[in-house]
């Protein structure tokens, strides 16, 4: 893999990416009270007393979110603090009624990690994690409800995040999609976040910098909220080289937190460090440091899937898939069930092996099944052929009552109506054609019509049995069992 650089006049930078990821944790209360965290409810209608904060009221920690912090350090490779304490962070938004989030700053409740992120050309790559802590989510303003007024919704007050900090380990545009996409694929393998950028779950502050490779890191300019993988990777671009402009006509980075302008496809300044909040942090004296014993940290362990890694390893060396294959196969961990799934059901009909199998399902399920859900916009998870239906269609393959041309629309319309392939099999006559003294006739028929081809043949260029099989197909409408057509035609045509 080449390394990313961008050209100056005066020479080859070096971009240098930190990400701090807000991922809204899975929880049907909210970090410190009761309320309801279901996303799309009237406006204020999923605030408690807490949330609202009004005077006296006292948050009581939501041991899930704990406990979902605890799984995701696990699945970050990460160092468990089993002490650790929330902090006030002191700010002004009219969206914070308590003028205060409740955060964790000196001690996170995890600590380094690391992801492992796959690039073009089968290179992986390790980024650090410097930290994880939980924190409240706040409110939202809305500035469009009223010509006078900004209104503020609280049902997202006090919602639990976990901020993930990734250190400046990543150079590239590719590497922060690619460290982005990872992370969301673990969140959701382990069921932590749900991971949807469109609502919010899961947002992104990218920060950027350019340096001469080798030398020290430059200064860094924060860009704000950026919620899709696209624009994370088209944020970092724009940054770099707006900062690489600067710097080639002798100016200098103002440390800045930046926006990110998705219609313009630009970044722009939000505010200068000058302007930097002091938020004046100090312990939370309403709540106890955050403590928990071995066995905590063990059953959160026990309740951790296989992670994506690990199937991506296992498929490639116990069952020989290509790391393309296997890659994307575990990018959902709704994807590699179905595709474990089929499988068993694949080596239990044909008595065989998984791994003799596996490249048949990995194949179908990549080309066939994910070429119809991306067209009609669905996930695997509601696919209208489940992986027992596809097992079905597989096996008239394998034992050539169907060819692999005939499967395909048999597949469209399994897809588009749901039933089985047995019954359109048998309703069309989709049946393939083996008995040979059937063939013949059409061999002969195809040969009949065609004589140059057959004279190119016998002079040497033995590749135009491919042209005959095409022509026994398409007049067979794809029933011909191939294998048969090449042996009459071999015959026929050495004979
Ligand atoms: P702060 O304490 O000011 O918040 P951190 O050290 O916590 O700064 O870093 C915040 C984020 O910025 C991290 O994701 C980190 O990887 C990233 N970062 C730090 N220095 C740089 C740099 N020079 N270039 C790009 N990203 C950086
Ligand atoms: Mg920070």
């Amino acid at each position: 893999m080449s390394e990313y650089r961008i050209q100056g006049a005066t020479g080859d930078w070096e971009v240098v990416i930190g990400m701090e990821v807000h991922a809204q944790v899975i929880s049907h209360a909210k970090l410190f009270s009761g309320a309801s965290t279901e996303f799309g409810a009237e406006p204020n209608t999923q605030v408690s007393l807490v949330d609202a904060a009004m005077p006296g009221m006292l948050p009581v920690i939501n041991e899930e979110c704990v406990r979902q912090a605890v799984r995701t350090g696990l699945a970050l490779n990460a160092e468990i603090h089993q002490w650790s304490r929330f902090d006030r962070k002191n700010y002004f938004y009219p969206d914070l009624p308590a003028g205060y989030q409740i955060s964790q700053y000196a001690h996170p409740i995890v600590g380094e990690g690391w992801v492992e992120i796959e690039l073009e050309g089968d290179v992986t790559k390790r980024v650090g994690i410097e930290r994880l802590h939980l924190e409240q989510d706040a409110g939202k303003s809305m500035h469009d409800q009223h010509p006078d007024y900004t209104l503020v919704d609280l049902n997202r007050a006090g919602v639990a995040l976990m901020e993930i900090v990734s250190k400046p380990d990543m150079r590239s545009p590719e590497e922060a999609g690619a460290f982005l996409r990872k992370l969301r694929t673990l969140l959701r393998y382990i069921g932590a976040c749900d991971g949807n950028m469109e609502q919010g779950s899961m947002r992104a502050d990218v920060n950027v910098s350019v340096r001469r490779p080798g030398e020290p890191f430059g200064t860094r300019c924060e860009i704000k909220n950026v919620n899709s993988m696209r624009f994370v990777m088209a944020a970092v671009e724009y940054e770099a080289q707006r900062q690489v402009d600067i710097l080639e006509a002798g100016g200098v980075i103002d440390q800045e937190t930046r926006l990110f302008d998705a219609g313009r496809m630009e970044t722009r300044s939000m505010r200068s460090k000058e302007e930097a909040h002091d938020y004046r942090y100090f312990p939370d004296p309403d709540l106890l440091p955050l403590e928990f014993d071995d066995a905590f940290i063990e059953a959160a362990r026990a309740s951790l899937p296989e992670m994506p890694d690990d199937k991506r390893r296992r498929y490639v060396e116990d069952l020989g898939l290509p790391s393309y294959n296997a890659s994307t196969l575990v990018m959902e961990r709704e994807a590699a069930e179905y595709f474990e799934d089929l499988l068993a059901r694949l080596a239990k009909a044909t008595g065989k092996l998984e791994r003799e199998v596996a490249a048949r399902a990995s194949n179908w399920i990549l080309s066939d099944l994910f070429g119809h859900l991306n067209k009609a916009g669905r996930s695997i998870a509601d696919s209208p052929v489940a992986p027992d239906a596809g097992a079905e269609l597989l096996m008239l393959v394998i034992e050539g009552r169907i060819s692999g041309r005939v499967a395909k629309d048999v597949f469209e319309e399994m897809f588009a109506s749901g039933r089985r392939a047995i019954a359109i099999v048998e309703e069309k006559g989709l049946t393939q054609v083996s008995d040979e003294g059937a063939l013949a006739e059409i061999v002969e028929k195809v040969l009949a019509a065609n004589p140059a081809q057959v004279e190119q043949y016998r002079g040497g260029k033995t590749k135009v049995i491919g042209f005959f099989v095409g022509q026994v197909m398409k007049e067979t409408r794809g029933q011909a069992n191939p294998a048969v057509v090449n042996k009459l035609l071999k015959e026929r045509l050495d004979g």
